[in-house]
């Protein structure tokens, strides 16, 4: 018997000489040589007055103290954490005395060092034949359970980019703060921020750099707020604050003009500087809600507000910000029943050639007839139907009723008429939209120079490598492509020199002003004079007057579209108008 086995021996046996007392003896000694041997379950063993009388080898490695300096000590003074000391002694003393067990429970236990160390800790109690009790302590430690438990906690509440708290954790933190507030009639803040052209930044420059990017902005604004806030990642560029106390409105616009200040200083990224803007929408508990969903929902609304309002803007919630709301609501609702119920129509709008006076293109414009007599207007429904999806919907119902009427007008006067299309950005998002355009084409049997496409500049600019290279694609097929509302956005000639675009439209405001504005002439001057060395053709929208006519003709534009020559019309009525309308005046 080696010198550990006789300790644990003499323990737990008095010495004997009986036959049948020594083969207990001996099992019981291959029963502790057993428990000596489990390298993950801790024994312990204690007399009635819980002074240690048995102390294993992964006690050792689980508490920290050696067999020698356990031996004798009272469990108390050794691994039990002071606040649970008196419970322990009592629980212990009324085990030995009155017989009531003690249960097997996980328990955090104290180490040598002073950490405490998580166990499943469960307990037997031996009578000796003297009628002393020794109680023995089973702990298996929990360590590795409690880390995996810990990680699987922060992967589900954290975000592993930025480390912020995650969305789910910041809706469960938001509903037991409200509870809080409305227990102590407290108030609180919901601030919505989204950052402001990011997919911009994250398209142009890479994801990887929108990654470093939205890493910094945290920082920099965990950085600006205090230990009461709770600043989380919603998701993608939008992030939500919560303010549990605040120096009333004032307080709050502090307290993100800080956050406002913090990103416009830059961000150090790849040697470069980048300053970032965001817009804020705020909403208030309680009187903007009372509950998580309320509350989240009007900041968002207001955040939208904001966004609307131009960079850096930050607006609090009002109730009509929520009539926009029902609005827009509205508007989503009546679109979805206008694609349902067939109440989508295109009206053509001639584009005429202003030396031969003749129709040489028009443009669809979208019409959508709800129960009402009067349409409503594509400059408030396109919007919406962009910022709901329904956009893409909406497109390509566009694109097939386009095909289906230059199909009908085939063998007609109508036959060589281009018909051109309004393209949102959303649509150009679809990486295969060039194949589905020129598919569509030739389904309908036509060539794709019959058809053209306008984009806004900026839609275009935004583009990335893929979405321009799917508009070079379709330049190249023949398909006719216009930037729509020149003179209105980045208005960049050198994006515009590297762009597959066949023709500028340039927006009707310029040729209001020409008018009155010496100004607003040299400008559409110039952008004619670009277009033209550019290889463009120019096209001036909202031609209303004949005196406007005159000036777009001696500015050198080659088409011009307005009210001065047609109206927006349904497709019936086209063949009349170009009997009537083929010569110039
Ligand atoms: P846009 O593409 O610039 O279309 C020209 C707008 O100017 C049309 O308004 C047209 O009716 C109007 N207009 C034409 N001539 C004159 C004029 O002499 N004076 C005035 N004051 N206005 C004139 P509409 O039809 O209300 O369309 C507004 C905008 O809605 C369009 O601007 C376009 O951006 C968008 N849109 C229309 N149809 C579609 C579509 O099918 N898809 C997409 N994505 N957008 C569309
Ligand atoms: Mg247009
Ligand atoms: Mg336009």
């Amino acid at each position: 018997m080696t010198e550990k086995q006789s300790l644990i021996m003499s323990h737990l046996s008095p010495k004997t000489t009986n036959p049948l007392q020594f083969a207990v003896m001996r099992s019981e000694q291959k029963f502790y040589e057993l428990i000596e041997s489990l390298p993950m379950v801790a024994v312990q063993g204690y007399n009635k007055k819980r002074q240690v009388i048995y102390w294993n080898e992964a006690s050792r490695r689980l508490y920290g103290y050696t067999r020698e300096e356990a031996q004798g000590k009272l469990l108390e003074d050794l691994i039990i954490p002071d606040f649970m000391r008196q419970d322990v002694i009592r629980a212990h003393f009324n085990w030995v005395d009155k017989g009531i067990s003690i249960p097997a429970e996980e328990i955090e236990l104290q180490h040598k060092d002073g950490h405490l160390v998580p166990v499943y800790s469960s307990h037997v109690m031996i009578k000796q034949e003297s009628g002393d009790c020794e109680m023995f302590c089973i702990d298996i430690s929990l360590q590795e359970q409690k880390k995996a438990r810990e990680a699987l906690r922060k992967m589900a509440s954290f975000d592993d980019l930025t480390q912020l708290p995650n969305r789910r954790m910041m809706e469960a933190e938001l509903a037991s703060r409200l509870a809080e507030c409305r227990r102590f009639k407290r108030e609180l803040a919901v601030v919505f921020i989204d950052l402001d052209n990011f997919k911009l930044i994250n398209d142009t420059l890479g994801h990887h750099f929108g990654d470093q990017l939205l890493k910094a902005v945290a920082e920099a604004m965990r950085a600006e707020i205090r230990d009461c806030d709770l600043l989380t990642r919603f998701g993608g560029d939008e992030f939500v604050l919560l303010l549990p106390e605040f120096d009333g409105v004032e307080g709050i616009h502090e307290l993100l003009q800080r956050l406002i200040n913090a990103l416009e200083g830059g961000f150090e990224l790849d040697g470069d500087c980048y300053q970032v803007t965001a817009s804020f929408g705020v909403s208030l508990f309680p009187e903007d809600g009372t509950n998580v969903t309320e509350l989240m929902g009007n900041a968002d609304a207001a955040m939208y507000q904001a966004k609307e309002k131009g960079k850096n803007s930050v607006c609090f919630y009002t109730s009509d910000i929520n009539d926009r709301l029902v609005a827009y609501q509205g508007i989503t609702a009546m679109l979805r029943r206008a694609i349902a119920n067939d109440q989508l129509h295109l009206h053509y709008q001639p584009q005429i050639d202003l030396m031969s006076g003749t129709m040489q293109s028009c443009e669809a414009l979208l019409r959508c007839f709800n129960d009402q007599a009067e349409p409503v207007s594509p400059a408030v429904f396109i919007p919406v139907a962009e910022k709901s999806g329904l956009i893409n919907r909406i497109g390509d119902w566009v694109l097939e009723a386009a095909c289906k009427q230059l199909k009908a007008w085939q063998g007609t006067s109508l036959a060589n008429t281009r018909v051109d299309i309004n393209l949102s950005g959303r649509q150009l998002i679809n990486p295969h939209l060039a194949d589905h355009i020129l598919k569509t084409l030739d389904d309908y049997d036509l060539k794709p120079n019959q058809l053209g496409l306008e984009l806004t500049e900026n839609e275009v600019i935004g583009g990335d490598e893929v979405q321009i290279g799917q508009l070079e694609k379709l330049k190249q097929s023949g398909v006719h492509i216009s930037i729509d509302d020149f003179g209105t956005g980045y208005s960049s000639l050198v994006y515009l020199r590297r762009l597959p675009v066949c023709s500028l439209k340039i927006d009707r405001g310029f040729l209001h002003h020409a008018m009155e504005n010496d100004g607003d002439m040299a400008i559409m001057q110039a952008m004619i004079t670009v277009g033209h060395q550019l290889g463009l053709s120019v096209v001036v929208e909202g031609v209303e007057t004949d005196e406007q006519h005159q000036l777009v003709k001696n500015l050198g534009c080659d088409l011009a579209q307005g009210f001065l020559y047609a109206r927006p019309m349904p497709a019936n009525k086209m063949p009349a108008y170009i009997q009537t309308h083929c010569t110039d005046s």
